[in-house]
């Protein structure tokens, strides 16, 4: 480990090093509503006391602070302060509930759990049971037992040192597919990542953020956060996405983030116009898949190309459309080239490398990936190739120029007859038809065909969908092993929090239509 600050590889040292000069500038202000506003002094300050609180508790090195507390700028300082007194950060979706948490607590044994005042009771036993040393509240209106500890420690302190390969965060994936698994995440990977998109999305001095998003998945917690940060750039924050009040922000900033039904949200608002959005720089859509349909519409509504970008929590970002001109257009429907200093492959079943075009499993490489699932080193072996590739589960394609599109998860891909179907073909085929405001195309148990493709619909408001009439209009389009056998309607798409349709869901609901 490292002993001299200069050589300090901890992630806050980083960070901190790009506070401006005027530490009493203003670093985030709240919303409309919201009338707080923090300088990069109180973050200084704020985060050393809560980094002396952490370090008068005589953890054990690499303890785990476990975090579920509502969106604000002092669960964002609680998230520097683990990293500046070196612990490991590990931040849980709020929407999780007690048998979620359960197993988190058991599977991640926390040394401090942070939690929202009103749970302290049920979080409090699950925790202690577990082995948990000490659990804190805090809330959204700055109250709780963090902060009240907190104020009586001292607002110097010295970042802790730490090694590239030390572990600074600890992400459980969203678990779409199967069972959550928390992805091991050291002060090396993060900054890097962070250090290259500062570059690549070009971000400027004077630039402001828009916040939006929730600060337990990567996208908000590292992309945003990090990006402003680093950058010393103020960010506006919002504890919660609201369209309206976003929209009528805008003009105060220059980088908006979010995921795809953020965008589709603030669409659907009359007061979104290119007036609205006319000092902004740059807008960032992640997470999930960004329609062709919602890149197009956004052009026409503001003059402005979204840059979409794809990552995981195990890679952090991995591909991105071009911020500057020089480095190339942006193409909707796409995800852009693999970033600087990653690697991006594509390979087929037999894992021989795909042609341009040709679909296959996308694999990765760079100082970005993770070093493996936390206490899951078997699961771990299996994610990674023999030659070290980190298989990312989602199947996709590259044109000429290296631009990747993703086609869907592997374990959402449909085998039907003996025949592959991707279900983004096919939803972005659906998608197209008139009336239909959004499809997610699932395979569930067929007698016959092994697996049959099925096709759950959402209509535009006032469209009358007629399903037999759709499936008789693609038969003559595209080959019929990828035509729906069954197309349901539905008043919307189950989604995670993160704007994920969650198909595992869909495909338990449907399992036996067929059967
Ligand atoms: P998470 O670890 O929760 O961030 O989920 C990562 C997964 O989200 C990836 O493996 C992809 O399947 C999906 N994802 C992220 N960004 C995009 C994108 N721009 N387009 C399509 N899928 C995406």
């Amino acid at each position: 480990m490292p002993d001299r600050q200069d050589a300090n590889a901890n992630l806050f040292a980083a960070l901190r090093a790009a506070f401006p000069a005027d530490l009493d500038a203003c670093a985030i202000e709240g919303a409309d509503g919201e009338q707080l506003s923090y300088s990069w002094r109180d973050l200084d300050r704020g985060t050393a006391m809560l980094a002396n609180l952490l370090a008068s508790l005589e953890l054990e090195p690499g303890s785990r602070i476990a975090v579920q507390t509502e969106k604000s700028v002092e669960a964002l300082m609680l998230y520097l302060a683990v990293l500046r007194a070196g612990y490991v950060y590990l931040p849980l979706n709020n929407a999780y509930q007690s048998a979620e948490l359960e197993y988190f607590i058991q599977d991640a044994a926390p040394a401090v759990f942070v939690c929202a005042g009103p749970h302290f009771g049920w979080v409090s036993k699950l925790a202690f049971q577990a082995g948990t040393r000490y659990v804190f509240t805090l809330n959204e209106d700055r109250t709780g037992t963090l902060l009240d500890r907190a104020a009586h420690h001292g607002d110097q302190h010295q970042i802790a040192a730490r090694a590239e390969g030390d572990l600074a965060a600890i992400l459980y994936t969203s678990g779409t597919t199967g069972r959550s698994k928390g992805a091991m995440l050291s002060h090396g990977n993060l900054l890097s990542n962070a250090r290259m998109l500062k570059d690549y999305w070009d971000w400027k001095s004077g630039d402001v953020l828009i916040h939006a998003l929730p600060i337990f998945h990567v996208h908000g917690l590292f992309v945003a956060s990090h990006g402003a940060l680093l950058n010393g750039s103020r960010m506006i924050w919002f504890s919660k996405f609201e369209p309206r009040a976003v929209i009528r922000r805008l003009s105060d900033a220059t980088v908006f983030m979010g995921v795809p039904t953020l965008y589709t949200r603030m669409l659907a608002e009359p007061t979104l116009t290119d007036e609205a959005a006319g000092t902004m720089r740059l807008f960032i859509s992640g997470s999930a898949p960004l329609l062709i349909e919602t890149w197009r519409d956004w052009q026409q509504r503001t003059g402005h190309l979204i840059l979409e970008r794809y990552g995981m929590s195990e890679t952090l970002m991995l591909t991105s459309n071009p911020c500057r001109r020089a480095d190339g257009p942006r193409k909707g429907g796409t995800v852009g080239p693999a970033l600087p200093g990653v690697q991006l492959r594509i390979q087929d079943d037999a894992g021989q490398p795909c042609a341009t075009g040709e679909i296959g499993h996308i694999q990765v490489r760079g100082p970005n990936v993770f070093s493996g699932y936390w206490q899951m080193p078997e699961k771990t072996k299996e994610e990674f190739t023999a030659d070290g590739w980190f298989k990312t589960g989602d199947v996709g394609q590259q044109d000429a120029e290296g631009y990747v599109s993703i086609v869907g998860r592997s374990k959402d891909l449909i085998i039907s007859g003996g025949f592959n179907v991707y279900p983004a073909e096919i939803e972005g085929f659906l998608n197209e038809l008139p009336g239909v405001a959004e499809s997610a195309v699932i395979g569930v148990p067929h007698p016959d065909f092994g697996e049959a493709v099925v096709a759950v619909l959402v209509a535009k408001p006032g469209a009358k969908l007629q399903p037999t009439e759709m499936m008789a209009a693609m038969k003559g389009r595209i080959a019929g092993f990828k035509v729906p056998k069954l197309m349901l309607l539905a008043a919307e798409l189950p989604r995670n929090s993160m704007g994920k349709v969650q198909k595992k869901l869909l495909r338990e609901q449907h399992a036996k239509a067929f059967t």
